[in-house]
C-alpha cells in the first residue's frame, strides 16, 4: 500500500461525493485496476450533504424533480432508484412523504442519499482494493513540493501528502456584508433555516436579503416555525423566482451543440446575439404559434400579480423552461466562444434575470409565498439595498426600494447565495492559494480553470495537471455550475483523467495520459 497514488477531495458536498465515486467507478474499468488512496476532507461533521443538502427543514426542497436527480454522470434514475431500494432509511426521517419521479423531495433527503452514497462508495472502493478516508477538518492550506507533489495542510495540523487533489468547496460562505456581520441579530446565510429561525424572537420585523430561492426557504421555514413579525424581503430587481411547470425534459432541435459548434466554425466567436437568438428560436419551435417573446419576459406589476400568474401558468407545460434547462448542454462551450465584451455585459446587465428564470421553485412553495405577502406577512421591496448598522433603538434600517423609502428590521438574514467574485469568498485556503499564485480569481466568477480539463490556473495562467476544480469556484469557466448533473459530467470527466494518469503510472509508462476535453468541446 505505501507507494499507492494519493488523492485528496477538499470538499464532501455532493462535488465531493461524486468525485469519489467516478474514481472509484473509473479505476474499476482498468486492468489492472489501479490501487488509490483517496482522501475526502470536509469540515462539517457529517460528510455528504454538504451546503446544499443540509439536515433541515422540509421546506426546503429541491428545485429538481425526483426523477433526474443524480451526482452519478449518465445515470438521471440513480436517486429515485435509491428511494425505492431504501424506503426503511428515509421513512423514518421523512413520514409524510411519498417519492415519485415527478415529486420535489426535501433537499435534506437529498443529503441522506449522499451520505449513504459516500459509504457504499468506501465499501466498494475496499472491494476495489483502494480506500476512500473520510477526514473532518478544514483544509487551510496547499504546498506545491513539485509536480504531482502537493501537501495539504488542515486546521488541525494534519498535513497529507498528495499526487493529486481536487477542489470541490462549494457554496463558500460571503464576505459580503462586511462589518455588519459582528452585529447580533446579523445571519450571513438562512442555513440552516431551523437554526435560524429559533434564534429570532418570534415577534422580530426581519430584513431578508436578496430575493431568490434562499430568500424563499427562509420565509417559508420561518413561516412554518410560526413566525409572527413581519418579513421583508429587499432586492434591487424585486423579482421572484419563475414556478415550475409541469413538462418533462426536452430535447432541442435548432439550440444544438452543433449548430453552436457551426457558428464559432464560421465565425470565430459567438456573440450575445447569437445565442439569444438560438435560444429565443427553440422556445418558439418548443412553445408553438402564439407565444409572444417580448411580452413575456416583460416584468410583472407587482410581486402577488406575478406569483397568480405563476402559480396559474404551473398547472401546465411551460416548455421554455424545459428548453433553458435543455441550455446546460450548450452554455459551457458557448460561454467559452464568446466575445469577452459581450460576456462582461451578460454578466453585468442580465445574469441575475436568467437565473430568475433558469432556477425555478415548486408551485406548492410559491402558493405559500403567495399566501403569506397576501396577509401582509411577507413584503417585497425592489431598489438598490443599503444597510445601516444597529441604531439606538437597536434596530437596522435598510434603504430597500427606489423610493428611498426607509425600513427599520430587528434582525437582518443575508439570502445573497454565493457571490460570483471570488475575492467576497470567506475561504482561508483561497486566501493561502492567491497568495502564493497556485490559483487566481476568475473575473466571471471563482477561480481560473482550464475549459478543457478543469486544471487549475495560476500565475502567469498556466494550468498544473494535479489540481482540479470542480462545482462553483469554476462558474467563471463553465458558466452555470449550480447543478447537479453539470457537477456530475464535470467530475467524471476529472476522475478519467486522473485515473488514466494513475494507471499509466503505475504501468511504469513515465508520459502523462491525455486528457480527455469536456463532453461538450
Ligand atoms: C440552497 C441550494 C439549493 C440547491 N438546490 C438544487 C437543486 O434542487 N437541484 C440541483 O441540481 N442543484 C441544486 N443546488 C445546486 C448545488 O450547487 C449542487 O446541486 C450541489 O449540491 C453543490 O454541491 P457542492 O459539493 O459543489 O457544494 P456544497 O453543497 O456547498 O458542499 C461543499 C462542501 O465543501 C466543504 N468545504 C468547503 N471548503 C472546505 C475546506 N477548505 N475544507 C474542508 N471542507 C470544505 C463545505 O463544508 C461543504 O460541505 C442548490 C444549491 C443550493 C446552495
Amino acid at each position: 500500500m505505501k507507494n499507492e497514488p494519493v488523492i485528496v477531495i477538499v470538499g464532501g458536498g455532493a462535488a465531493g461525493i461524486s468525485a469519489a465515486y467516478h474514481l472509484i467507478d473509473e479505476a474499476a474499468k482498468h486492468q489492472p485496476m489501479p490501487r488509490m488512496t483517496i482522501y475526502v476532507v470536509e469540515s462539517r461533521p457529517r460528510i455528504g450533504a454538504g451546503n446544499a443538502y443540509e439536515a433541515d427543514w422540509e421546506t426546503n426542497l429541491m428545485n429538481t424533480r425526483a426523477g433526474v436527480i443524480s451526482p452519478v454522470a449518465g445515470d438521471p434514475g440513480h436517486f429515485l432508484r435509491w428511494t425505492q431500494a431504501n424506503t426503511a432509511v428515509w421513512k423514518d426521517q421523512f413520514p409524510g412523504w411519498r417519492v415519485a419521479a415527478d415529486s420535489f423531495v426535501p433537499r435534506p433527503m437529498l443529503g441522506l442519499y449522499l451520505e449513504h452514497l459516500f459509504m457504499e462508495t468506501c465499501r466498494q472502493a475496499l472491494r476495489c482494493g483502494s480506500r476512500v478516508i473520510p477526514v473532518h477538518a478544514e483544509v487551510v492550506d496547499l504546498d506545491v513540493n513539485g509536480p504531482n507533489d502537493l501537501l495539504v495542510k488542515t486546521a488541525s495540523n494534519l498535513t497529507i501528502r498528495a499526487n493529486h487533489v481536487i477542489l470541490c468547496q462549494g457554496h463558500l460562505p460571503s464576505r459580503e456584508m462586511g462589518d455588519l456581520l459582528a452585529e447580533p441579530g446579523v445571519f450571513v446565510t438562512p442555513y440552516p433555516v431551523r437554526r435560524v429561525a429559533r434564534s429570532i424572537d418570534r415577534t422580530a420585523e426581519v430584513g431578508l436579503i436578496g430575493s431568490r430561492l434562499s430568500a424563499v426557504d427562509a420565509m417559508l421555514g420561518l413561516a412554518a416555525a410560526g413566525h409572527q413579525g413581519r418579513i421583508h424581503v429587499f432586492s434591487r430587481s424585486g423579482r421572484l423566482p419563475s414556478v415550475r411547470g409541469t413538462q418533462e425534459r426536452y430535447t432541442p432541435r435548432i439550440m444544438t451543440l452543433d449548430a453552436v459548434r457551426q457558428m464559432v466554425a464560421a465565425k470565430g466567436k459567438l456573440r450575445l446575439a447569437d445565442m439569444v437568438g438560438l435560444v429565443r428560436a427553440e422556445i418558439e419551435l418548443a412553445e408553438g404559434p402564439g407565444f409572444d417573446f417580448a411580452s413575456f419576459f416583460a416584468p410583472a406589476p407587482d410581486p402577488l400579480t406575478f406569483l397568480d400568474r405563476e402559480i396559474e401558468a404551473a398547472g401546465q407545460p411551460r416548455m421554455w423552461q424545459a428548453v433553458l434547462y435543455a441550455s446546460n448542454a450548450i452554455l459551457e462551450y458557448a460561454w467559452h466562444h464568446m466575445v469577452e465584451a459581450d460576456k462582461e455585459r451578460f454578466a453585468r446587465d442580465h445574469f441575475s434575470h436568467y437565473i430568475a428564470f433558469r432556477v425555478s421553485i415548486p408551485v406548492e412553495n410559491a402558493i405559500r409565498m403567495r399566501d403569506l405577502i397576501r396577509d401582509g406577512r411577507v413584503q417585497v421591496h425592489a431598489g438598490p439595498v443599503a444597510i445601516e448598522p444597529r441604531g439606538a433603538d437597536g434596530r437596522f434600517r435598510i434603504v430597500g426600494d427606489g423610493a428611498g423609502e426607509v425600513t427599520a428590521v430587528d434582525t437582518v438574514i443575508g439570502c445573497l447565495g454565493t457571490p460570483r467574485d471570488a475575492t467576497k469568498l470567506d475561504s482561508p485556503l483561497l486566501e493561502r492559494l492567491f497568495a502564493k499564485g497556485i490559483a487566481r480569481p476568475d473575473r466571471f466568477g471563482g477561480i481560473q480553470v482550464d475549459h478543457g480539463t478543469g486544471y487549475v490556473r495560476g500565475a502567469g495562467g498556466v494550468a498544473r495537471d494535479d489540481l482540479a476544480a470542480i462545482g462553483d469556484l469554476t462558474a467563471g469557466t463553465h458558466f452555470f455550475t449550480s447543478v447537479l448533473e453539470v457537477l456530475a459530467r464535470h467530475a467524471r470527466l476529472r476522475a478519467e483523467a486522473i485515473v488514466g494518469s494513475v494507471a499509466q503510472a503505475a504501468s511504469g509508462r513515465v508520459e502523462k495520459a491525455p486528457v480527455r476535453q469536456a463532453a461538450a468541446v
